[in-house]
C-alpha cells in the first residue's frame, strides 16, 4: 500500500510540473460512450468521433435504436468503428432494458463491486472503461489503468508490470476517489509528455527522486 504522504508528494510534484488537472465529462452515459470511443486512439479523434455521433443521432435513444453501420460511420474518426459501434449500441440497449430509460443512475445505488460487475458484463466494456465511469461519474474509489499509467507505475516501481496492473494498482492505492482522479489524469499527462514509451526524460521528470528507473539513470546504472 502506498502511504498517503507518499501519494501526496507525487501529486504535489505532478501538479507543480504539469499544472492543474483538466476538467473531464462527468455525465455517466457521456463518460461511458467517450471511453469506449477512446480505446486505441487519441483524445482528438475520440472527440471528433463523439461530435460526429451526436450530430448524426439526436439522442442516446436514437443511437440505441440505430443500425450498427450508421453508428460505425459516425464514429469512424476514432477507428475500430464497427467494434465500437456494436459495443456502444449494446451497452445502451442493456441500460434501457434494465431501467426502461437511458439512465445509469442505478449504478450509484449499487455497491462498487456490484456496479463494476454490471458494467464489465457489457460487451466492449473492460476494467478501464468501467473504472473510469465509476471514478469520474460516481466518485467511487476505483483506479483506471491505461497504457501510460501502466508504464509509469512500472517504471516507478509501484507495480510489477506483469499480471494485472489494474488489480495491482487498486491494491496499492488508498481508497480515495479525489486523489485517484487527480493521479489518473496527471500520470497520463506525465506518460504523454515526459515518461514516454520510447524515451523517458528522467532528467526533467518531477518524480525522479523516488523512481526506480529514474534512480538507476541518475546513478548511471542504465
Ligand atoms: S524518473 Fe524517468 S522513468 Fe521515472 S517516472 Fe520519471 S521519466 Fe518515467
Amino acid at each position: 500500500m502506498v502511504r498517503r504522504a507518499d501519494l501526496d508528494w507525487v501529486l504535489r510534484r505532478l501538479h507543480d510540473a504539469l499544472g492543474p488537472v483538466p476538467e473531464v465529462a462527468a455525465d455517466p452515459l457521456e463518460t461511458l460512450v467517450l471511453t469506449i470511443l477512446s480505446q486505441n486512439t487519441t483524445d482528438v479523434n475520440r472527440d471528433r468521433a463523439y461530435a460526429s455521433l451526436m450530430a448524426r443521432f439526436a439522442s442516446f435513444d436514437a443511437i440505441a435504436d440505430g443500425e450498427v453501420d450508421g453508428i460505425a460511420a459516425a464514429v469512424s474518426p476514432a477507428g475500430l468503428q464497427r467494434q465500437k459501434a456494436a459495443s456502444i449500441r449494446a451497452v445502451l440497449r442493456r441500460v434501457r432494458a434494465r431501467e426502461g430509460a437511458l439512465d445509469l443512475s442505478f449504478l450509484g445505488r449499487m455497491s462498487t463491486d456490484e456496479a463494476l460487475a454490471w458494467l464489465l458484463a457489457s460487451p466492449g466494456v473492460g476494467e478501464k472503461t468501467a473504472s473510469i465511469v465509476l471514478l469520474f461519474s460516481f466518485g467511487r474509489p476505483v483506479f483506471p489503468v491505461d497504457t501510460h499509467i501502466r508504464r509509469v507505475l512500472t517504471r516507478l516501481g509501484w507495480i510489477t508490470g506483469g499480471g494485472s496492473p489494474y488489480r495491482e494498482a487498486n491494491e496499492l492505492l488508498p481508497k480515495d476517489p479525489a486523489r485517484m482522479r487527480d493521479l489518473h489524469l496527471l500520470l497520463i499527462e506525465l506518460g504523454r509528455t515526459i515518461c514516454r514509451a520510447r524515451r523517458a526524460e528522467c532528467a526533467i521528470c518531477p518524480l525522479v527522486e523516488r523512481c526506480d528507473v529514474g534512480g538507476r539513470v541518475r546513478a548511471g546504472v542504465s
